[in-house]
């Protein structure tokens, strides 16, 4: 997507059509007003909507010299509905963002070979996963951004046309909005194979 980018507190790159809800989750974490991050559009990540990674640069060159991507997807995939940035409201925006910034209070506080090997962990064990979303969502809610996180977590449930039963379940357990995604979408696969199985 081509389009242009604000930079902000000197040290953050935010393409402008985000810039407003990237200002106001930013607001939320003053500990992070001398990190660099560059919030950055890509086409495809991985079963999400927003990614945060450290620069693999500059990773070596100490906790404070680091730098920091968040990578957004233009569009999103709930069950077989497909969202585009547009449609998502501004509050379940700064809410995911919010979210992303956790990621990178929990990346602040690992050494470099810690996050090598937790980059590691991330894509082999369900249950590091676990742990590093509810560190994120921990740190956005301590920050101050329960209600946002919150507002995330409904848009995905009420986008999703799972059985109340399920839903309900969803909503009960402490899961980031990426985790509840991932399960909604996996709900749904399981069903369909229940159907064909039962035909
Ligand atoms: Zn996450």
């Amino acid at each position: 997507m081509e389009e242009k980018n604000i930079v902000y507190q000197n040290n953050k790159i935010i393409p402008e059509s985000i810039f407003e809800e990237a200002k106001t989750a930013l607001s939320f974490y003053p500990e992070l007003k001398d990190v660099e991050i560059e919030f950055r559009y890509k086409e495809d990540i991985k079963k999400s909507f927003m990614q945060a990674q450290p620069r693999f640069s500059n990773l070596f060159k100490g906790k404070k010299n680091r730098s920091y991507f968040i990578y957004i997807s233009s569009r999103f995939l709930i069950e077989e509905e497909e969202f585009s940035m547009a449609e998502v409201p501004s509050e379940v925006l700064i809410g995911w963002l919010g979210h992303e910034l956790g990621h990178i209070m929990d990346y602040r506080e690992k050494s470099a070979m810690g996050l090598v090997i937790f980059g590691l962990r991330y894509v082999t064990s369900e249950n590091y996963i676990k742990e590093a979303e509810r560190a994120a969502d921990t740190y956005a809610v301590h920050s101050g951004m329960g209600d946002y996180i919150l507002a995330t977590k409904d848009f995905i449930l009420n986008h999703s046309h799972l059985s109340d039963h399920y839903k309900e379940r969803i909503s009960r357990l402490y899961l980031s909005p990426e985790e509840i995604l991932v399960l909604v979408n996996k709900l749904e696969e399981d069903l369909e194979n229940v159907e064909k199985d039962g035909r």
